[in-house]
């Protein structure tokens, strides 16, 4: 059976954990990454929610980040929560930082406020029937995406979740409610 990394260098890692276990995978095959070479261990990889300018440094620091592009070019699939999502992006709109830039698409930071603005509501999924609930928790949008991107997922008309090949970034986190199909999906990839 496939190994699933979680990235473990800052954010709430161990919800993602807990919500691939939910999903049937048994916690030998779920393993946290933090260096290169545990990402050599994993075939797919989660990068979940955080704080993205801390971990973008970390990455670069590290040489994770290019480890991580190189494996994600050389096919393993790839889901960015919130920060991961962030990370994932090709542009920040009205920041230069660190990104990934693994998904053609730009997005706003905090685009619904501060932590005291988040909230959870209903996100139109297409694919995941019925629709899921989204936890928000200073939660980027998508403002523009490229041609290769297919957006999947809305919030009051606002882009909240998107796929690019086998690679989906959503603004919300699915790890904070007991709904397990978008791991599900993910592991589909
Ligand atoms: N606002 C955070 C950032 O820009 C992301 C918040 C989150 O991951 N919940 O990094």
């Amino acid at each position: 059976m496939k190994k699933v990394g979680v990235l473990a260098v800052q954010g709430n890692f161990s919800l993602h954990q807990a919500a691939l276990e939910s999903a049937g995978v048994p916690a030998s095959h779920i393993l946290t990454v933090r260096t290169v070479e545990e990402l050599g261990n994993v075939d797919r990889l989660i990068i979940p929610g955080g704080e993205s300018t801390t971990v973008g440094l970390l990455l670069k620091r590290y040489g994770l980040g290019d480890a991580i592009q190189a494996r994600a070019q050389g096919g393993m699939p790839l889901w960015g929560t919130c920060m991961g999502m962030i990370l994932m992006a090709k542009a920040i709109e009205g920041r230069d930082q660190y990104s990934l830039n693994l998904l053609d698409i730009t997005v706003k930071r905090n685009a619904f406020g501060a932590q005291v603005h988040s909230f959870e509501d209903e996100v139109q999924m297409t694919g995941v029937e019925p629709n899921l609930l989204g936890v928000f928790i200073r939660a980027p949008i998508v403002t523009e995406w490229g041609s290769a991107v297919e957006p999947m997922g809305w919030y009051q008309s606002k882009v909240v979740a998107v796929k690019q090949g086998k690679r989906i970034g959503t603004s919300f986190h699915p790890e904070l409610t007991t709904d397990t199909r978008l791991h599900q999906y993910f592991l589909s990839l």
